[in-house]
């Protein structure tokens, strides 16, 4: 099982898709896949980041492919930040 404060400190304390301060401990504070299980995606460390908890539920309740609609949009931002 994967520590979920090893994947914080990763991220330097914050959620890995809105970049939100998470804290220890705290409620808000969970584990996400970053490949969907329905895509093969495992729950293996390589594939497991911190989030919180508005993302964890905002993507469990969409289906795979606008999750991975949005993780394209948001790459696409990062990339063009003038856009
Ligand atoms: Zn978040």
């Amino acid at each position: 099982m994967v520590n979920v404060s090893t994947l914080l400190q990763e991220q330097h304390g914050r959620c890995y898709w809105c970049d939100k301060i998470l804290t220890l401990g705290s409620s808000d504070l969970t584990k996400d896949l970053l490949i969907p299980e329905a895509l093969d995606g495992t729950t293996c460390y390589d594939n497991l980041v911190a989030s919180c908890r508005q993302c964890h539920v905002r993507f469990s309740n969409r289906r795979i492919k606008s999750k991975i609609a949005w993780l394209r949009n948001m790459l696409a931002i990062q990339k063009n930040p003038s856009h």
